[in-house]
Parts: structure tokens; sequence; C-alpha cells
């Protein structure tokens, strides 16, 4: 979890779901500490701290995400799909990465 002052009200917002693949942080406790906050658009971009640009994301969304950004998306629900298939485009190529890396061993 963010130690952002804000983060309780964050995730309160966000329903404690990962905005990006709705893991449900009051599923588990594990599922819980899986929650972060996100910068929706990148500190790459702007450092914008504000409450509007901080989300709860889980950490594997937040870690594949990295710092994409669609900045040609012209709505919000657009913004939010295509970093969705971002992230799931970058986890496919992990995986492949990862199946390639432990076929040098068996
Ligand atoms: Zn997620």
């Amino acid at each position: 979890m963010s130690h952002h002052k804000f983060a309780k009200q964050i995730h309160e917002r966000d329903n404690y779901t990962c905005v990006y693949c709705n893991l449900d942080g009051k599923l588990s406790y594990i599922n819980y500490r899986m929650l972060t906050l996100d910068h929706l658009k990148p500190k790459a971009y702007e450092e914008n701290n504000s409450i509007e640009n901080l989300i709860t994301a889980c950490f594997i969304c937040n870690q594949f995400k990295g710092h994409f950004y669609p900045e040609y998306a012209k709505t919000q629900k657009d913004v939010f799909n295509e970093i969705r298939k971002h992230i799931k485009t970058q986890l496919s190529f992990d995986f492949k990465k990862y199946i390639s890396d432990v076929k040098k061993f068996i």
C-alpha cells in the first residue's frame, strides 16, 4: 500500500478494486496488500499527485503498465481500454520470455 496521505480516500473511492483488472482488494488480505496507487498519467509526463490522477491498481497492473499513457485516446473510457490492452500485451511478452528462459534449463 502506498503512503500517500490520501491513499485510503483513493482506495475507498475505487472500492478497493484495481481499476485495470478488477482485482478485489476486499476479498482477501493478500489481495488487499496487492493494491497500490498508480499515477494514471505517469510522472514521466507530468508530476501530478492530484487525487484525480491517482488511482487504485494492483501491483501487477502497475508494474506492467509502466510509463504507458495513450495520449491520443479521446475519452476516459478509451484511456482505460488502451491501458488494459497495453498491460495485457506486456504480460504476454513477459510470459513468453519466462517460458523461453525456463526452456534453457529443461
Ligand atoms: Zn490489476
